[in-house]
């Protein structure tokens, strides 16, 4: 079994280079949904907004505790409110993008997954530009015209492996519950700010103080990326 493991990402890689792509290994083809570390590393990701009431109390959490995460922003909301664009960069977070719509891209074809990115890149505006690197689809759904317009435009997919269904409103403690029992090294969260009122922002507190007691240090999603790239080349995979 050892030695079947161990030819078969061989095997895949190598029809990668052949087909002119190569994923680095912790990826699947498409897209990342963690990244397999031992280091104690995770990154929050929040996505919708921003939203006018919403984003400011997560961002004042975030600013109190000193976190970084990672803002997947929808261009009609970012549009509505470019001063929360704004303050979520000065803050030092990373924004991304979660296309302008919040409709589903899945059985779009390449040039139309295009045209949504280039809407949202533009209502992400200047303070952005040239800095968007992560894409994540509404819903996470995702068919081939979005992998394609994707990679044509520079962007890694970006799913999640944690999900506490935040959006649906449950009780404080049931967000911090589901994050906490599935938290592991290179874990992504999945979190919102599109709609109000949302349990995130007081789950926000209560999870970061958790994870660092456990010994986690929280990361964007670039850092949790680069860090695994970092580890790769190291082995001389890359
Ligand atoms: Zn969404």
């Amino acid at each position: 079994m050892k030695t079947a493991r161990l030819v078969l990402p061989a095997m895949v890689l190598a029809a990668m280079a052949v087909a002119g792509t190569q994923p680095a290994l912790w990826q699947d083809t498409r897209a990342v949904t963690h990244v397999p570390t031992s280091a104690k590393v995770i990154a929050l990701t929040i996505d919708d907004g921003p939203h006018y009431k919403t984003t400011p109390e997560i961002l004042a959490v975030l600013k109190d505790k000193q976190v970084r995460a990672t803002f997947f922003v929808l261009g009609e909301n970012a549009v509505r409110n470019p001063e929360l664009v704004a303050r979520e960069e000065a803050d030092g977070h990373e924004i991304a993008v979660h296309g302008y719509h919040h409709a589903s891209l899945a059985k779009l074809a390449k040039k139309e997954v295009a045209a949504e990115l280039a809407a949202a890149e533009k209502a992400l505006g200047r303070a952005a530009a040239g800095r968007l690197s992560l894409f994540r689809p509404p819903g996470g759904l995702y068919g081939d015209g979005v992998v394609a317009a994707a990679r044509e435009r520079g962007y890694t997919l970006v799913l999640w492996d944690i999900d506490p269904h935040d959006w649906a409103r449950p009780p404080v403690a049931n967000v911090v519950a589901a994050v906490l029992k599935r938290a592991a090294p290179g874990s992504i969260v999945l979190l919102h700010d599109g709609q109000y009122p949302l349990p995130t922002a007081r789950a926000l507190e209560i999870i970061i103080d958790r994870l660092r007691a456990d010994g986690y240090e929280l990361v964007t999603v670039s850092e949790l990326l680069r860090l695994n790239e970092r580890r790769a080349a190291q082995s001389g995979i890359l």
